[in-house]
């Protein structure tokens, strides 16, 4: 057993609003210089939906993630020579400016200096590069819920309706969430295996993966390389660049700007203690299907005396034991079998992990979906459709997701009968 700690995230999906408090905070902080414009280390995106940049998800187009062969062993797809040769010419899963959207801004001043008329004055989008009016935005942030509808005319593949109906089929059954993301900080990183100058490394005391801004050669491998496409290339400095953890705030014991902005309350950081030579066996897992389980053997206990004296053997400060103790990653992925990763099936083992949402509450309590008194619901019949969150979360376990699922629709029945009546209800307890 060789011990190591890691800064980790749970997300409860169930709380988020998508008021992109979270993403805004974060370009704040991180991003509003010349040449990351465009990116943002933090997003929310509406699902089901294409996401930012489009289509991270098909790993067919992008070539991210590990591939498994035959014989077990793992490979970085990005990791060939070849295409570190193709790569100087042109490297093909690279996504382009068109892909993430053109930031664009509002004119707001039109608010004030538009002259008298009969319709409130509007602010219409420009360009955030160049100032530019825009009359026409194909893409851009939770785009099939906001802008959907107004466009759908003009861009007949990619409207809301359009992609509910290619998963559901009847709009009537469509359903919406919230996803936000931002890097993994995976276990087994597939953007720094990618990397031929070896810029990207793990850090060793909490496991923030960070780019060597000095070793950095801009050969954008990792951007093609990492599955949830979370490394942007800046194009003023010819250097890629990440999401950081916020590490300069986590060294000095407070939490991620996204965390402490969160306006649903939904996100909880914790440490989580692993065995590091667990990695490959877990990642190299024979079936999909089996890689969320794999992962949570990679967990160790820390409330075993045998991991504490481990972990201590192997460096671990005390207080990092002591978080690990009472870390609500912990609790949440591992007591309670609530959180769960995002995508497993690309290999990373990713440490941002996510608490599915029950529904859309209202519509679900008026459906009679959710138990306002002493009726357990079939979570299956709630709106979002299990299979859909499986996919996303355990690569299509259904079962794990439906444990949660009925966990946390007892627990909320429980806390209703204890705050609407105002007496502990024995029966559910
Ligand atoms: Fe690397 Fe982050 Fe992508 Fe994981 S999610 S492969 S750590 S950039
Ligand atoms: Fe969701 Fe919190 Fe971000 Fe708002 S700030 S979009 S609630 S994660």
């Amino acid at each position: 057993m060789r011990v190591r700690a890691q800064i980790g995230k749970v997300l409860n999906l169930d709380k988020c609003i998508g008021c992109h408090t979270c993403s805004v905070t974060c370009k704040n902080v991180w991003t509003t210089r010349e040449g990351v414009e465009y990116a943002w280390f933090n997003n929310v995106e509406t699902k089901p939906g294409t996401g930012y940049p489009t289509d991270w998800e098909n790993q067919k187009r992008w070539n991210g993630g590990w591939a498994r062969s035959s014989s077990g062993k793992l490979h970085p797809k990005q990791g060939a020579k070849w295409r570190i040769l193709a790569n100087i010419f042109a490297n093909p899963d690279l996504p382009e400016i068109d892909d993430y959207y053109e930031p664009f801004d509002f004119d707001y001043d039109h608010l004030k200096s538009a002259p008298d008329m009969d319709d409130f004055p509007t602010a219409r989008p420009r360009s955030a590069i160049t100032g530019e009016r825009m009359e026409k935005i194909e893409k851009g942030p939770n785009w099939e819920e906001i802008l959907g509808g107004e466009f759908s005319k003009r861009s007949q593949d990619y409207n809301f309706e359009n992609v509910q109906k290619e998963i559901y089929g009847e709009y009537e059954n469509t359903f919406m969430m919230y996803l936000p993301r931002l890097c993994e900080h995976c276990l087994n990183p597939t953007c720094s295996a990618s990397c031929p100058s070896g810029a990207i490394y793990k850090r060793e005391e909490d496991g923030i993966v960070l780019i060597d801004q000095e070793k950095c050669r801009g050969w954008r491998m990792c951007i093609s390389g990492c599955p949830y496409k979370k490394i942007y290339y800046n194009w003023d400095t010819g250097k890629s660049e990440k999401c950081t953890f916020c590490y300069p705030r986590i060294e000095s014991g407070q939490p991620t700007v996204c965390s402490e902005t969160c306006v649903g309350r939904i996100r909880y950081l914790g440490v989580i203690l692993y065995d590091a030579d667990k990695i490959e066996e877990a990642a190299s897992a024979e079936r999909e299907t089996d890689l969320y389980g794999a992962q949570m053997d990679v967990f160790l206990d820390p409330n075993d005396p045998v991991v504490i004296e481990a972990a201590r053997r192997d460096g671990i400060p005390e207080d990092w034991i002591e978080a690990a103790k009472v870390s609500p990653v912990w609790k949440m992925a591992m007591d309670w079998k609530v959180a769960f990763p995002l995508h497993p099936e690309y290999r990373t083992l990713p440490m941002v992990w996510y608490i599915p949402p029950l529904s859309p509450i209202q519509n679900a309590a008026q459906a009679g979906q959710i138990a306002m008194s002493d009726k357990m619901p079939d979570v299956r019949s709630l709106r979002i459709p299990v299979q859909y969150l499986a996919n996303m979360l355990t690569a299509g376990d259904e079962e794990p997701i439906v444990h949660a699922l009925e966990r946390m629709s007892a627990m909320r029945l429980y806390m209703r009968a204890l705050s609407v009546d105002g007496v502990r209800d024995e029966a559910i307890a």
